[in-house]
């Protein structure tokens, strides 16, 4: 069978943002200017709740459940990528935007929409009416009727807060049978100093730890059997149940108060239109599209997954394969956070090896067989909400509200060969190897253009007309057109879960460890080495300023390998700063068309990062990912560039539109959780690894449960601590600025200033020159120079005093949430002056 693909152009162009270009592109994303109309604030109270059917389990409800995952066409019906086939959409598709506005507050007809104003309609199953609100006033909450009831004894089932601290402190410190005998003996001691302790023997403590972590859905041991070759080989599964994991949560009253169980649909008023927006999943096409396929009042339970095998000793010999589960009805940053509602393992996947072979072995029998334990365990895996998926189950909530949920798989966060396994086609080397569209493998570098979509169905129709071949070669010939493997997916019984739409792209491997670490900065050290200027470049990366939330290279940069995914973004956002006078246009022709294509590069994957996208911004992506496309064929001579991870983020901004923006589907967290697994194999005995795997994570999760903040979150990005050297004392604070730090013994005149510094130029006349520099700077904002006067008239007698910390807040133009930025100088910022920007001083000043 000859595949037939569809070739047309991508993406129109559309004007690149205003002040979107680089080499601004770090101080923009952090010094967005101050805005004079009213922010919302990040940290506002997210105090429920949503309105409540309450309704009682509806047995028609229950029979009128669909049953997506049936096959709806015959098997004879093939269907080819043909050029009449839909292809992917584009931003366009969020056409929602701009539409009537008849359904405003209900019983306020007179209610004239405003700029910035913020829309939300929901699914029409849900029986929500839509709301439009002031932008200062809009929250993603609507007020509660319900409060939580008060935990009085949050560290239950211990026996006081006092015996949770002795143990988390025991399990941090990996100590041994004596050793807690020794810490309990000492610790009776304290007793009579009068705090509440009773452990007797570490057996009592084990005995309490499982009463902990006895009441969440335990680990259990599924062996199954696969065969290969003439034998059938067991494999060990450990797994939780699934359906028991996401009722763990919806128990929960403080979690449930943050879920959004409904599709809905958001709107911000822009010069005069109403324009979507979209940031979680419930936001993006996918969750409306699954709460159109169920009953009225019936409500999406959307679950993300993550798996990946990863090593767990430090030489690489034992290796774990964890699933990791989150409810994406929580917010993101509950999702992403370390508490109860953060990501959890669910289970651990057989390693599988045959000693004779090779790990990476082409042998077609090994390479299925490997594909078949894979999908075997992930069957045991989804068999519990498989019946939930499609004929959903009702559920008294934590805030005491019964529901009917229906559960489907709406994210699945992998690597490139993770994806592979999970839509079972065969990858790299195959005629096609990208997860989600057929583009031919000697097409990958052609970004302009398009593809048809993989689907399940496709996939089911490919697989039954394969199997209905007489001979194994005319099987073959058909799966090998549609790079499929001949395997039945697990994940396509359950309804309403796609594999090939759950997987898509991931910012880490594709861009961050893959195109720009693999190729784009092995390039650019290539150019350097011919120039010989790999000295240069650590000397001028070491001069980038430290900042905020950006790592800082010192030296031996140009040698080094990360594997670190942050740093070698950060190097990315660098390197371009670092190279432009190295590589330039006459000693490196090919180094600066490199460069050109670095700027397009950083540029898509600054929107592909952004935290909410509305159709403006999605167009702006998607120029310059044309852009990029157009720099790359440029560039096309210095490397071969078809590969798979340079085409995959031309899926990036429908991932977003069909999902929620980047950071729902990101690797990142769950990659994250791969170190405390480390250090756990490092305290244990080495043996039976998923066994003892099990069991810690299963008691770190109840250390978790047991008093950490069921919504704790947690910014990956956080940088550094604040200096420890500067006291926050004596703030100056203004609306949009705090000025900290102050250095006491500072309080000095300008002219003295000037004479304690007789041969440095740049004291010399300083109050003259700080004049000449605050007049026009005033006059250049628009700001009133003090007593009207002409221009700022310091003198040397003027008293000023020095401040190291000024912090800035203002609205982030990419979520229009109120954010701050710190400009901070330190004489010993690990051993040497730090300053916050190169725009300052190292001093900040003030003038009384
Ligand atoms: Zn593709």
């Amino acid at each position: 069978m000859e595949v037939q693909v569809t070739v047309q152009p991508q993406i129109t162009s559309h004007p690149t943002r205003s002040g979107a270009t680089l080499p601004s592109v770090p101080a923009e994303r952090q010094n967005a200017p101050a805005a004079s109309r009213p922010v919302r604030d990040a940290a506002q109270p997210h105090r429920v709740s949503r309105p409540h059917s309450g309704a009682p389990p509806d047995d028609d409800a229950r029979r009128r459940a669909p049953d997506a995952a049936a096959d709806p066409h015959p098997a004879h019906q093939v269907p080819r990528p043909t050029a009449d086939a839909p292809q992917r959409s584009t931003g366009a598709s969020t056409s929602h935007a701009g539409t009537s506005t008849s359904h405003l507050d209900a019983g306020d007809v007179d209610f004239e929409p405003q700029e910035d104003d913020i829309r939300v309609e929901y699914h029409p199953n849900s029986g929500r009416p839509s709301t439009t609100s002031h932008f200062e006033e809009f929250t993603r909450k609507t007020p509660s009727s319900y409060t939580p009831p008060p935990d009085d004894i949050p560290w239950w089932p211990f026996r006081s807060e006092f015996d949770y601290e002795f143990v988390r402190l025991c399990l941090a410190a990996g100590l041994n049978k004596d050793q807690v005998n020794s810490f309990i003996a000492l610790m009776r001691r304290v007793e009579r100093g009068g705090e509440s302790f009773t452990f007797a023997s570490h057996a009592d403590m084990q005995r309490t730890w499982k009463d902990a972590y006895d009441n969440l859905t335990p680990f259990k041991k599924q062996p199954f059997t696969v065969r290969y070759k003439d034998e059938d080989l067991e494999h060990v599964l450990w797994t939780r149940n699934l359906e028991n994991y996401a009722k763990d949560l919806l128990s929960d009253p403080l979690l449930v108060a943050d879920m959004e169980f409904d599709a809905q649909r958001l709107m911000k008023r822009t010069g005069g239109e109403w324009e979507r927006f979209v940031d979680e999943p419930c936001t993006a096409n996918r969750f409306w599209d699954v709460q159109s396929k169920l009953p009225p009042g019936a409500k999406p339970l959307a679950l993300h997954l993550y798996a990946d095998k990863t090593k767990l000793s430090s030489f690489g010999t034992a290796k774990g394969h964890p699933v990791i589960a989150r409810i994406a009805n929580l917010p993101v940053h509950i999702r992403n956070g370390r508490g109860k509602g953060g990501g959890r393992i669910v289970a651990w996947l057989p390693i599988v090896s045959v000693p004779e072979l090779p790990e990476d072995t082409t042998d077609p029998v090994y390479v299925n067989y490997k594909r078949e334990v894979y999908h075997v365990g992930f069957r045991h895996i989804l068999e519990p909400v498989k019946a939930p998926s499609r004929i959903g189950f009702w559920f008294r909530c934590g805030d005491q509200v019964e529901r009917n949920f229906y559960i489907f798989i709406v994210i699945v966060s992998a690597d490139h060969e993770e994806q592979c396994y999970l839509v079972l086609i065969r990858g790299v080397g195959s005629l096609f190897p990208c997860p989600v569209c057929l583009v031919p493998s000697k097409q990958l570098w052609d970004l302009l253009k398009t593809w048809e979509l993989h689907t399940g169905d496709k996939a089911k129709i490919v697989l039954a007309l394969a199997r209905s071949q007489s001979t194994a070669d005319a099987k073959e010939k058909i799966l090998k057109e549609w790079g499929l493997r001949d395997k039945d997916n697990s994940f396509l019984e359950l309804a309403n879960s796609d594999p090939f739409r759950a997987v898509g792209f991931d910012r880490l491997h594709a861009f961050h460890l893959g195109l720009w670490g693999k190729h784009i900065w092995v390039l650019i050290k290539k150019y350097l080495h011919t120039l010989k200027a790999g000295a240069q470049f650590d000397k001028q990366m070491n001069m980038i300023p430290r900042w905020r939330g950006l790592s800082h290279f010192k030296s031996d940069t140009y040698k080094t390998s990360f594997a670190d995914g942050k740093k070698m973004e950060d190097l990315s956002k660098n390197t371009l700063f670092v190279v432009h006078n190295i590589l330039t246009k006459t000693a490196s022709p090919h180094g600066y068309l490199l460069c050109s294509m670095l700027r397009s590069y950083l540029e898509v994957d600054m929107y592909l990062s952004f935290d909410v996208h509305t159709e403006t911004t999605i167009r702006e992506g998607e120029a310059c990912q044309k852009e990029f496309a157009i720099r790359l064929a440029n560039e096309k001579k210095a490397k071969d560039w078809n590969f798979i991870k340079i085409h995959s983020h031309t899926h990036g901004f429908q991932d977003i539109l069909e999902k929620g923006v980047m950071k729902n589907h990101d690797t990142k967290p769950s990659e994250q959780m791969h170190g405390p697994n480390k250090d756990r194999y490092d305290q244990s005995n080495h043996k039976d690894t998923d066994e003892w795997a099990s069991e810690k994570v299963a008691q770190a999760e109840a250390e978790a449960a047991a008093t950490a903040p069921a919504d704790e979150t947690y910014d990956i990005s956080a940088d550094a601590p604040a200096s420890s050297v500067t006291a926050v004392s004596d703030a100056t604070v203004c609306a949009h600025y705090k000025l900290r730090s102050v250095v006491r013994a500072s309080q000095r005149t300008l002219g003295d200033i000037e004479l304690a510094h007789p041969d440095d130029e740049a004291f010399d006349k300083l109050h003259v020159r700080l004049n000449t520099y605050l007049t026009a700077t005033f006059r250049a904002h628009g700001i009133t120079i003090p007593r009207n006067a002409q221009s700022v008239q310091l003198k040397p007698s003027h008293q000023i005093k020095e401040y190291r910390q000024l912090d800035i807040f203002y609205e982030s133009k990419v979520d229009w949430r109120q954010s701050s930025d710190i400009v901070r100088a330190h004489p010993h910022f690990h051993s040497r002056e730090r300053c916050g920007s190169t725009t300052y001083s190292t001093r900040i000043l003030q003038v009384d």
